[in-house]
């Protein structure tokens, strides 16, 4: 019998700053090279969001996160439940934001957030533009590489703790040296580029925490080659301009 996991797309339309959709790409394709079944939602404005064992939201300009926050807002009890029940999200920067209890741009309404990290967002006055390398205590390789574009400053609390610190670049907030964010099994960060092509070792924990969740038993994945993923990978770690 084939493995199965379930994948959602969260707005695809709005949500698709720098190419996340590479995200998506990379976790289909390590499905199929496995010989893993996908279902693949996109999930637009409107649709009722349904269960998935797996989550995806990009990043966007405030304006669309405007659009899909009043939508995800509507959804939040379900997705919190879903999270509960062990269900992987991976929310990039504005997506990310919308994963927290609020994002306050600068002149505009706050955005309610889903709560589904212990964690806020404040519009900054200067934007974070630049290559990020930041060092995770979960992953092995422990690096992450990613690029960031945001003036949203994100700050956890709680039982909700960094996804990595940051070694080059400015991270949730440029001040406390975190990025990103986890909870169970739902992560956030700022690194776009996309993120999942170029850290390739973070899909695939990603992948083995779906499967775990649909089939409530650990299952180790078939190596992939990965030469020219972690040649890609190493080329920028540390890497600043
Ligand atoms: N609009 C948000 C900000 O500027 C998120 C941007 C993004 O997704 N790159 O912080």
């Amino acid at each position: 019998m084939n493995l199965k996991i379930s994948i959602a797309h969260l707005y695809p339309e709005l949500l698709n700053l720098y190419g996340d959709r590479g995200n998506i790409i990379t976790l289909m394709k390590r499905c199929e090279w496995r010989g893993i079944d996908v279902d693949f939602r996109q999930i637009g404005i409107g649709d009722r969001i349904e269960s998935f064992d797996l989550f995806f939201i990009g990043g966007g300009q405030d304006k669309q996160q405007v659009e899909v926050a009043s939508e995800l807002y509507l959804q939040r009890e379900n997705l919190i439940s879903q999270r509960d029940e062990g269900a992987v999200f991976l929310g990039i920067c504005g997506g990310y934001q919308l994963m927290g209890h609020y994002y306050q741009p600068f002149e505009a309404d706050r955005l309610n957030g889903i709560s589904l990290l212990d964690a806020y967002t404040v519009a900054g006055k200067r934007r974070f533009i630049g290559n990020v390398t930041a060092v995770s205590d979960f992953l092995t390789p422990s690096t992450l590489v990613g690029f960031e574009n945001h003036s949203g400053l994100t700050y956890i609390q709680g039982e909700t703790k960094p996804l990595a610190v940051v070694s080059v670049g400015s991270g949730n907030n440029g001040t406390d040296r975190t990025e990103g964010a986890r909870y169970k099994n739902v992560f956030g960060t700022y690194l776009h580029g996309s993120l999942l092509p170029k850290n390739p070792h973070f899909a695939d924990y990603l992948l083995k925490l779906a499967l775990q969740k649909r089939y409530s038993d650990e299952i180790d994945l078939p190596p992939l080659n990965d030469d020219l993923e972690m040649l890609t990978h190493n080329s920028l770690v540390g890497k600043s301009y």
